[in-house]
């Protein structure tokens, strides 16, 4: 067929429309291009490396292909590999690379979503009757691979729900009839690349020879919608870079994480376990595990205490009007477990899903006037949440955790000191537990819709201002997030680095002006009048159970002589010692020092081995010239011999380092307040 293009009275009627466009960039700088210019056009005009670097283009605030063109005035960002959001372009792409593979494998697959994750990506499939295992993964990497050779344009095109529709439903792919049924006409968009057509909002790559080094990771089931009661679909994850060398890093980083995975290293060093008799998701901690934690809980309670935090306890449940009362129940109820009912009376009991409504009820107990405020009431809070099974992750995702929880009642004026403070607490924390590398988010408010926020607009501004301050004052780098604030109060999240440089999100502090309204919390103000606190829960590791595992990957299990379980172990060289071993146990024990002994009638050599992988830090050899001296030979974890040591000194040295370990902040603290 030949199609006769009227070529010249086109192009005049091009040129009547034609006009330009105003592109203002970041820095604030403003070019104008032909209406109908493309961010990758935009890209080029700026430098060929930069229009070779970038991925996908913020244009006023929505993600936009590199192809697609602009038709009025905006503001553009290009995003390359370094931003989250050209990742996500690309992971994005990637799965959609993948389910082409997949389609030219398994004809009649069907496909439910798939989305970038934080690390690359998945696409929940439905093979039929065909099974799709681990092993066939190198051969779909090898389909991906062909087709990226090909360089396939990513194309987006507008479609009406109805010829969607229609277009799914001759494909019978029931899972994308179902998602384009629930959107509304004139919204959906497809993208396709050679044969393969998806149901996709985008953005995407512009082509798949972008996509340099492939890795398809592991196959998971995971049901349709997350619905338990739905069709269990194929989970593929995979991974792509645009280099080799990025893959080759990655893949090793997994090695070196499954080497610290804290389920392995809980096992290997006794720290906690999970019993199916006691339930999944409820973790059990052993008794190491419990010396950990609590010298961790005692570390924040000193810190606390010296920032006028007082301690208090409440029950591991709660009537049901408490939670309706606080508005969880109408939030999450449905979603948690469900009440517990007294025989007689037919009461309802909720298990905590969290501690504020308690501590409310604690607050209201006394009468409190604006001199008494803050008042900090702090406690090691257990809760409970439903989590589906399937979800539950060793300490990270379990149905039963405890809170360093603490709830600031201040007055408004109060905020900025008191986030200032909860920061100060924080960063203590990082400090003694070596995480070097932290940053923040601030939630605010969305910039146009406030109509959904609860408090007034005076007292929203001068929280978030207080925010904003507070982390400027304490030099912490914070981004700002609109639109990611509570209905009830703005928040800032902490986000840390492990040693193998994953992100993790840790404490948070959140505004809160809602819960002293429905409890109806007051204090006397200067006025004689009655007042409204404003309440700031805060948590600096979140939850105990999830801040361990987090540290026990970050630390591989080496955790600071302050802080592990057993911090010295004593080998007697042989049988004939173990007498002397014990009087040496007794005697550091007396000093505090928590100390054990390997009596096992076994070569010394294997037992300094055994002991290096329980990665204990002090070993004490014990012999005949030992025993006749009063001494211990020292091993140190890491540095191997140190020589010999009357014991007396070794438990003075011992004592001190842990002494400075766990008062380093309260000099810390001083020397800041003496600048
Ligand atoms: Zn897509
Ligand atoms: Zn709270």
């Amino acid at each position: 067929m030949v199609f006769v293009v009227p070529l010249f009275s086109k192009m005049s009627d091009q040129k009547l429309i034609m006009n330009m466009i105003k592109i203002t960039f970041p820095d604030g700088s403003i070019r104008e291009y032909e209406v109908g210019t493309t961010p990758m056009q935009i890209a080029e005009s700026i430098s060929p490396r930069l229009a070779k670097e970038v991925l996908a283009a913020g244009v006023d605030g929505e993600i936009f292909d590199l192809q697609r063109p602009l038709f009025s005035d905006a503001s553009v960002k290009l995003y390359k590999w370094e931003d989250p959001e050209g990742k996500y372009a690309y992971w994005h792409s990637s799965a959609h690379l993948m389910a082409e593979a997949l389609e030219e494998l398994y004809p009649g697959i069907k496909f439910g979503i798939g989305p970038a994750i934080e690390q690359g990506f998945y696409y929940d499939v439905d093979p039929g009757t065909a099974i799709i295992k681990e092993e066939d993964l190198p051969r779909i990497e090898e389909c991906m691979r062909r087709l990226v050779a090909k360089e396939e344009p990513i194309v987006r095109r507008d479609i009406s729900k109805a010829d969607a529709l229609r277009m799914f439903q001759e494909k019978n792919d029931e899972y994308k009839v179902e998602l384009i049924s629930e959107l509304a006409d004139g919204t959906i968009t497809l993208y396709t690349q050679g044969n393969f057509t998806d149901l996709c909002r985008g953005p995407h790559l512009p082509n798949t020879g972008l996509i340099k080094a492939v890795k398809l990771l592991n196959v998971a089931g995971a049901y349709w919608r997350g619905d338990e009661k739905r069709k269990q679909l194929t989970r593929i994850y995979g991974i792509t870079f645009p280099k080799k060398k990025m893959l080759d890093e990655y893949l090793q980083m997994l090695e070196e994480a499954k080497k610290r995975d804290h389920r392995k290293i809980g096992k290997e060093l006794e720290l906690f376990t999970f019993s199916q008799n006691v339930g999944a998701g409820l973790p059990l901690w052993l008794p190491r595990g419990t010396q950990l934690r609590l010298k961790l809980e005692d570390f924040l309670k000193r810190i606390q205490k010296h920032f006028g935090y007082q301690q208090v306890m409440s029950p591991h449940i709660g009537n049901k009007k408490l939670y309706v009362t606080s508005g969880h129940y109408a939030k999450y109820g449905a979603d948690s477990f469900r009440p517990i009912t007294t025989p007689q009376e037919g009461e309802e009991f909720m298990l905590k899903p969290m501690n504020c409504p308690h501590h409310c009820e604690i607050y209201k107990a006394i009468p409190h006037s604006y001199r008494d405020l803050p008042v900090r009431l702090a406690e090691f809070g257990t809760v409970y949440r439903y989590e589906q099974s399937g979800e539950l992750h060793g300490l990270t995702r379990v149905r039963g955790f405890t809170q360093d929880d603490a709830h600031l009642f201040c007055r408004p004026d109060q905020i900025k000191e008191e986030f200032c403070k909860v920061m100060d607490i924080i960063f203590i924390i990082f400090k003694a537990l070596d995480f070097k590398n932290f940053e923040a988010q601030i939630s605010l408010r969305d910039k146009v819709n406030r109509e959904k926020y609860i408090g007034s607009e005076e007292n929203w501004e001068k929280a978030e201002r207080a925010i904003i301050e507070a982390c400027q004052e304490k030099g912490l780098p914070a981004v700002i997030e609109y639109g990611e604030a509570a209905f009830y109060g703005p928040k800032l999240d902490f986000m840390v680095k492990d040693a193998l440089g994953r992100k993790w999100q840790l404490g948070t502090i959140q505004v809160d002006y809602n819960l002293p309204e429905r409890f109806e919390l007051e204090y006397t103000g200067e006025d004689n009048r009655k007042h409204r606190p404003v309440m700031i829960h805060r948590a600096p590791f979140g939850s105990m159970e999830r801040f361990i595992a987090v540290l026990i990957e970050h630390t591989a299990g080496k955790f600071p002589l302050w802080l592990t379980p057993d911090q010295v172990v004593i080998l007697p060289i042989s049988e004939r010692f173990n007498e002397y071993a014990y009087k040496v146990a007794r005697q550091l024990n007396e000093a505090d020092i928590r100390v054990q002994v390997d009596d096992r009638n076994e070569k010394i050599g294997r037992k300094i081995r055994d002991n290096e992988l329980k990665r204990v830090p002090y070993m004490l050899i014990v012999g005949e010239q030992e025993e006749q001296n009063e001494e211990v030979s020292v091993r140190k974890q890491g540095e191997g011999d140190r020589g010999t040591v009357k014991l007396t000194t070794f438990a003075g040295q011992i004592c001190g380092e842990v002494d400075a370990m766990v008062n380093a902040w309260q000099a810390d603290l001083t020397e800041t307040s003496a600048e």
